[in-house]
């Protein structure tokens, strides 16, 4: 074992609980990622995603050189970090020029918000202003209801809750999005406290709650209504906080009286003892913590609800009171000197709305969007109508990517700059979901070249005139940005070591003044009930696109797609649709469709679907295709929770059946099955001799009649060695009856070989073995086969092999190597023999990798030397989609003649 050490730093993903870390580091390399038991908050907590970061990092998936290409249809090619700042700051040049600097849109998203992050807008503001974003995919709407009621928002402390006899957690869910609240909610239960849940969706939290109330989705406002009329009707009211610290009451209680508490329960689809149960909640388990979670806010019209539950808060008088509140969220960038975003360096510039981005740039005239810049963010997957957020980037003619993995948003970008992770960094970090700032210490070197996104525009500004009002080291910009954490007693190398609590009350509005133009707190004073009403029958279900419990949004790497998202329905109402957990269903909204997976769950609402957000589009995923862009009327958020959908049973003809032959765990189907899943196939997979099957031989069936096709996968098996896999003979025999009965067949590496023998090939042994990304020819037979259809070029693909094939006598060559000639044949009705691996995805090749580089080298294998693994695990992520993409086109093919089309 080498050197080990422990880094103390701070998490910086998209998550509100910015807990403190202890990065476990041995000879250089991250090996482990865990909660810092030091952190006064956080206190050694950390989530299911925490562990896993540490593959990410390390992912081989992950983009770590500098990428650049003339076009999208053109393939990627590593380039040098000057080369692509030299372009960029060549183009932005040349764009603002000719179209002024409006022409080029920043994106900054809130995938990272550390003090550094700043600095990105003072570049372009340094630059001469360019359009930016402005509203939310997020919290605005939460953020600016509660700043309408309360002056200026302000959440209690987490710790707070700790003096909490009860608490509700109004459509947040803890256990997956705020990890530290978890502790809280057992010892509020220790002491006999009630924990309500309010949702429609059943989320990992209501196991641990006592009570799961269910209102439909956006008609949250009606229930907390109900429950202030009760406490109204039992005289429970806080008299005091409403004569003497609030505005607006009485018109606030002439809305209440319009409506009865009967009515109200119906509008939000509960139960009247659910109001009752909150209510008496209020009334006796006081002081009551209200938890505002992010979905409320994906509502067009979010703020009724919101305003409705401050309400609710003030009139139970849990207003500025200790283990009280309605909490929402904090201010990331309070601690910092906000001067440094840089805005007044120039006159106002165009600003496009972030909830209708695609839109919004697709309007934009005078100037277009003609390049655009996006940095921790993945728009084209997470802003809502996907579709058009891609048909938008697509038209821009400069995209440039800051980010880790080859995502949708990458698909589009001309040049790709590969990020650092916050381990790899230097930064401070405050959150959005608690008052402590912590130090991001730097755990690890930079993987690869990878940069921090403050050194990108560090070394960009070396381009421009402004260089020197930029360039300066990070310890001076840390120094300058947190002046105001200083200000307030923050050594900044002390918070290297310690978190530091930012002064904010441990209990907001305690001297119940509030930063209201009337400094009371303030009713909202109008109600339209009709706009939080609208329901279309053609598409009955609410989609609810919650957050995953597994990943931080869209942060994923392709090969951790499932074939098809998953999307949740309640029993019951499954079965009135005449479905089934695990049916392949299409999801349609009058935006879009997808195909998805069933699962059913008790507890959910029957009309809504529920699916975790974040799917990449190109893995098959890609909710936002159905979401609607629209914006919400206060805060500018995005109503995500607008768009309705029907669910039905995948339509078309029956999905076809396919058996795979499996002869290798190091050899799953990759790409190649996944690509027949999400074209609509229903796969089964054997592994002969370890599948059990009493009837079969080795597991296999003996005839095809119960399958529309066979996929034999690749292995380190020979061909010819019946002895090794008695199996053998019972498969060549299957191949063959499945081509009889014009069942396609599909063979890879060994497969290929199995099928060659099958047909009357011969076997033999290569010279040398053929490893790597390998580039092939088609021939002339392969341009006007079937298979082949709408294949421009083959890109690189992985080979495996030192066993080889001569083509059976019948056989027709599709693909033809250098080193081994029979790259893919056809052969009979519809079987196709792949000698390399089209199914292998960025995992399988590099476990292959890993495999092959530990073989003893010899004279054979003298070409497999350092340079060339260095080379192949650089160019991974790239060769790794390209095949991706012909893999699918082939996959999809290839099912087309199962399906007899
Ligand atoms: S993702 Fe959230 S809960 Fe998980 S380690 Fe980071 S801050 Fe903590």
């Amino acid at each position: 074992m080498g050197e080990r050490r422990h880094i103390i730093t701070t998490c910086t993903r998209d998550c509100p609980n910015t807990c403190g870390l202890t990065a476990t580091v041995e000879d250089g390399r991250l090996i482990r990622l865990s909660g810092d038991p030091g952190h006064p908050l956080t206190r050694g907590a950390a989530c299911v995603k925490c562990a896993r970061y540490v593959h990410r990092v390390y992912s081989p998936e992950r983009v770590t050189h500098p990428m650049v290409r003339p076009s999208t249809k053109a393939p990627w090619r590593r380039a040098t970090w000057d080369e692509v700042l030299d372009l960029i700051a060549l183009r932005m040049t040349a764009i603002r020029d000719a179209s002024g600097p409006e022409a080029i849109l920043y994106y900054q998203g809130y995938g990272e918000r550390t003090a550094l992050k700043l600095l990105n807008r003072y570049f372009f503001n340094l630059f001469g202003g360019v359009t930016t974003t402005r509203g939310s995919l997020c919290g605005g709407t939460g953020q600016a209801s509660q700043n309408l009621d309360f002056g200026e928002r302000v959440s209690h402390d987490p710790l707070d809750h700790y003096n909490s006899a009860s608490m509700i957690l109004w459509a947040r869910n803890p256990v997956s999005t705020n990890i530290s609240l978890v502790p809280v909610i057992h010892d509020i239960r220790k002491r006999g406290g009630s924990v309500i849940v309010v949702d429609p969706a059943h989320s990992k939290t209501v196991p641990l709650a006592t009570r799961h109330i269910r209102p439909k989705a956006g008609t949250d406002a009606f229930l907390a209504m109900a429950a202030a009329k009760l406490i109204l009707a039992a005289g429970a009211e806080d008299r005091t906080f409403l004569a003497q610290h609030s505005a607006g009451a009485p018109e606030y209680l002439g809305i209440l009286a319009q409506f009865s508490v009967e009515d109200l329960c119906q509008r939000s689809g509960v139960p009247v003892a659910d109001a009752q149960l909150l209510a008496e909640t209020l009334m006796r388990q006081k002081p009551t913590s209200i938890l505002l979670g992010w979905g409320l806010h994906r509502h067009e019209h979010a703020h009724y609800s919101l305003r409705a539950i401050d309400a609710l808060g003030a009139i139970s008088g849990n207003i500025g009171i200790a283990g009280g509140g309605v909490s929402q969220g904090f201010e990331e960038y309070g601690p910092y000197d906000q001067h440094y975003w840089g805005d007044s360096l120039n006159p106002p510039r165009r600003s496009l709305r972030m909830p209708t981005i695609g839109e919004d740039i697709l309007n934009a005239h005078e100037p277009p969007i003609r390049m655009i810049y996006v940095t921790a963010s993945n728009p084209v997957c997470m802003a809502p109508n996907s579709g058009k957020v891609a048909q938008a980037f697509s038209q821009a003619e400069f995209v440039v990517y800051s980010g880790h993995f080859m995502d949708d948003t990458a698909d589009h970008a001309h040049v790709f700059l590969p990020a650092t992770t916050f381990l790899e960094e230097q930064d401070v970090m405050a959150s959005y979901g608690h008052n402590y700032v912590g130090a991001v210490n730097q755990a690890i070197a930079p993987v690869g070249l990878c940069r921090s996104e403050f050194h990108m525009f560090h070394d960009l500004a070396v381009r421009f005139p402004f260089a020197e009002r930029f360039r300066r080291p990070v310890r001076d910009w840390l120094h300058d940005l947190c002046a105001p954490l200083r200000a307030h007693g923050c050594d900044l190398d002390a918070l290297a070591n310690a978190a530091f609590r930012y002064p904010a009350p441990m209990v907001p509005y305690a001297d119940k003044t509030f930063a209201t133009p009337s400094g009371n707190y303030q009713f909202m004073t109008e109600f339209s009930p009709e706009l939080l009403e609208k329901t279309d029958p053609a598409y009955p279900f609410r989609l609810l696109t919650i957050a995953p419990h597994g990943a931080i949004c869209s942060e994923r790497t392709m090969t951790e797609h499932t074939p098809l998202p998953v999307v949740i329905l309640a029993p019951a109402e499954a079965a009135r649709q005449g479905l089934a957990q695990g049916d392949t269903v299409t999801v349609r909204s009058a935006v879009g469709a997808i195909r998805a997976t069933l699962r059913t769950q008790q507890g959910q609402r029957p009309d809504v679907l529920v699916a975790e957000r974040g799917g990449w589009m190109k893995a098959g995923h890609g909710l936002n295709r159905l979401t609607r862009d629209l914006a919400s009327l206060v805060g500018l958020g995005t109503p995500y929770y607008e768009t309705c959908v029907a669910v039905e049973p995948s339509s078309g003809p029956p999905a076809p059946r396919i058996l795979v032959v499996q002869h290798d765990e190091d050899a799953p189907g990759g790409n190649f099955c996944k690509s027949l899943e999400r074209a609509g196939a229903r796969l089964a997979t054997v592994m002969p001799g370890k599948t059990k099957g009493a009837a079969e031989a080795h597991g296999l069936p003996q005839t095809p009649e119960e399958w529309d096709g066979l996929v034999v996968l690749g292995g380190a098996q020979h061909a010819g060695d019946d002895a090794g896999s008695p199996h053998f003979p019972a498969l060549l025999h299957l191949m063959r009856a499945f081509d009889a009965a014009r069942k396609p067949v599909a063979g890879i590496c060994l497969g290929s070989q199995l099928l060659a023998r099958a047909w009357g090939g011969t076997l033999r042994t290569m010279d040398a073995p053929e490893f790597g990304f390998i580039r092939f020819t088609p021939t002339d037979a392969a341009r006007l086969d079937s298979v082949f259809h709408g294949v421009d070029a083959i890109p690189p693909l992985m080979s495996y092999h030192e066993d080889a094939f001569g083509l059976p006598q019948t056989a027709t060559l599709l693909v033809r190597g250098d080193q081994c000639p029979n790259q893919c044949f056809r052969v009979g009705n519809a079987s196709y023999g792949f000698q390399f691996h089209l199914e292998a995805d960025a995992a399988i090749a590099d476990n292959w990798i890993r495999l092959f580089r530990h073989r003893p080298a010899n004279a054979k294998t003298a070409q497999y030397d350092e340079a060339f693994f260095r080379n192949l695990r650089a160019d991974l992520p790239v060769l790794a989609e390209q095949s991706e993409r012909f893999c699918r086109t082939i996959a999809e093919n290839w099912l087309r003649l199962a399906l007899r089309e």
